[in-house]
């Protein structure tokens, strides 16, 4: 294993592994620490946590308990994957988890990148930017958990830190890896542990690449990935995102409720795909919504794909948040929807798209998936995956794992043709 890594979050594990396949690599994707004992034949291992806005002591402990997996499995470089709008407060969990990492590899110094130009997110000056929008004027500045009002990296991140926090500017950027190196060697020799370092395009994201071949602690978006496969001759091809051909019965599961999703199911209902619709005031009324939607879905999953969705406008969500409570609705949706997706594979799916963050990582656990080899992106940040599943049989499955906003209009019916 030539690259292991620790994502913050489950969907941006997915996100920063697509991207190592489009560079050439072959890439496992891990639900949490992997077992002691295992072993996973892959260039590049991605544990996805789910510990972005966990106390950061335990943050801590998870990183460092799956970089011990990592080395032991002869991870030769680490990469801590943060959000690339570097979600984390003022007690972290970016910092103290860098922190940690560092000390644990007996490094000195670690570059910190959340850049990723090809999906709006620039670095410069240290300032970071979403689209047009400086950080601190985005929707960022709103989020509930980890509002960013601060664009200025250099001091967010150093607000986390006890070591000294540094910048490497676009100009020494621009001038490619060697001059990034060298002010990393300057702000080492300063005493910093840590530099913020530019990029407004790819051209950027591959000297740094470059720059930080042999580092022990890269600490980045997804976008950094694009630039490290070439340090160890890989090119992009398809032979990385190959998975093992695609059979059985066809389903779609959205409990997403973003914009995108909306439009998603609406094109597929446009098209006259066959649908059923979950409503949760009916769930929490004590209907058995689960056997009710398998028993539609069972005779029509020969002519699939289906779709079965609790997917909803704003103003509805809120109704019914209104009356069971944000968190109550949320949970039994899911569980619904996890619940309809195990019987579905059950009754033959093998290939499942299931739409929403939260929703994906309810299906994930109800399948007892604890593996996603990486395959062909569907769109950026959504790639086919395949895995085991003791509710598929030895062929396994595959699955295409959607966070809300991902995904073009037409993505219910892409996602199929592309692996046709
Ligand atoms: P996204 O990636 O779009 O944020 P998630 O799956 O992470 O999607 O989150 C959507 C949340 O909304 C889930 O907890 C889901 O159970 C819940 N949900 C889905 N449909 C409804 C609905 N009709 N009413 C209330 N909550 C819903």
């Amino acid at each position: 294993m030539l690259l292991g890594c620790i994502a913050d979050d489950f969907t941006g594990a997915t996100d920063l592994a697509n991207n190592l396949v489009r560079s050439g690599m072959r890439v496992v994707q891990t639900i949490g620490k992997p077992d002691d004992g295992s072993r996973i034949d892959a260039d590049a291992v991605v544990v996805a946590l789910k510990s972005r806005t966990i106390e950061p002591a335990a943050a801590v402990e998870q990183s460092l308990a799956a970089l011990s997996w990592l080395r032991r499995s002869g991870a030769a470089q680490v990469y801590f994957k943060v959000c690339s709008t570097f979600d984390s407060t003022d007690r972290g969990n970016i910092g103290p988890v860098a922190e940690a990492l560092l000390e644990a590899l007996g490094g000195d110094f670690a570059p910190v990148c959340p850049a990723f130009p090809e999906n709006q997110r620039t670095v410069f000056k240290g300032h970071l930017f979403v689209g047009d929008l400086l950080l601190s004027d985005s929707s960022m500045r709103n989020h509930p958990l980890t509002p960013m009002t601060d664009p200025n990296l250099v001091r967010v991140m150093q607000r986390q830190c006890r070591g000294k926090v540094g910048l490497v500017d676009q100009a020494v950027v621009a001038a490619g890896s060697a001059a990034i190196r060298n002010r990393m060697t300057q702000l080492r020799n300063c005493g910093h542990r840590f530099g913020i370092v530019d990029a407004i395009s790819n051209v950027d994201l591959m000297s740094m690449g470059q720059a930080f071949s042999g580092m022990p602690l890269i600490v980045a978006g997804s976008g950094v990935a694009i630039g490290l496969p070439q340090n160890h001759g890989f090119q992009a091809s398809a032979a990385a995102a190959r998975l093992p051909a695609a059979g059985g019965l066809r389903a779609i599961v959205s409990g997403s409720c973003s914009a995108a999703s909306n439009a998603q199911v609406a094109d597929f209902l446009r098209r006259g795909g066959q649908a059923y619709a979950i409503d949760p005031l009916r769930i929490a009324a004590g209907e058995d919504t689960v056997s009710a939607a398998l028993a539609w879905a069972a005779p029509r999953l020969v002519a699939g794909p289906i779709l079965v969705y609790a997917t909803s406008e704003s103003e509805a969500v809120k109704a019914v948040q209104a009356r069971l409570g944000v968190e109550q609705a949320g949970a039994l949706v899911e569980q619904a929807l996890s619940s309809i997706a195990l019987g579905l594979v059950e009754r033959g799916v093998r290939q499942l798209v299931v739409a929403g963050g939260e929703t994906s990582g309810a299906c994930v656990q109800a399948l007892e998936v604890a593996q996603l080899r990486i395959g062909p992106q569907i769109d950026p940040g959504v790639p086919w995956c395949h895995a085991d599943s003791p509710a598929a049989d030895a062929e396994g499955l595959h699955l295409a794992l959607k966070s809300g906003n991902f995904g073009t209009f037409d993505f219910f019916t892409k996602a199929f043709d592309r692996l046709a």
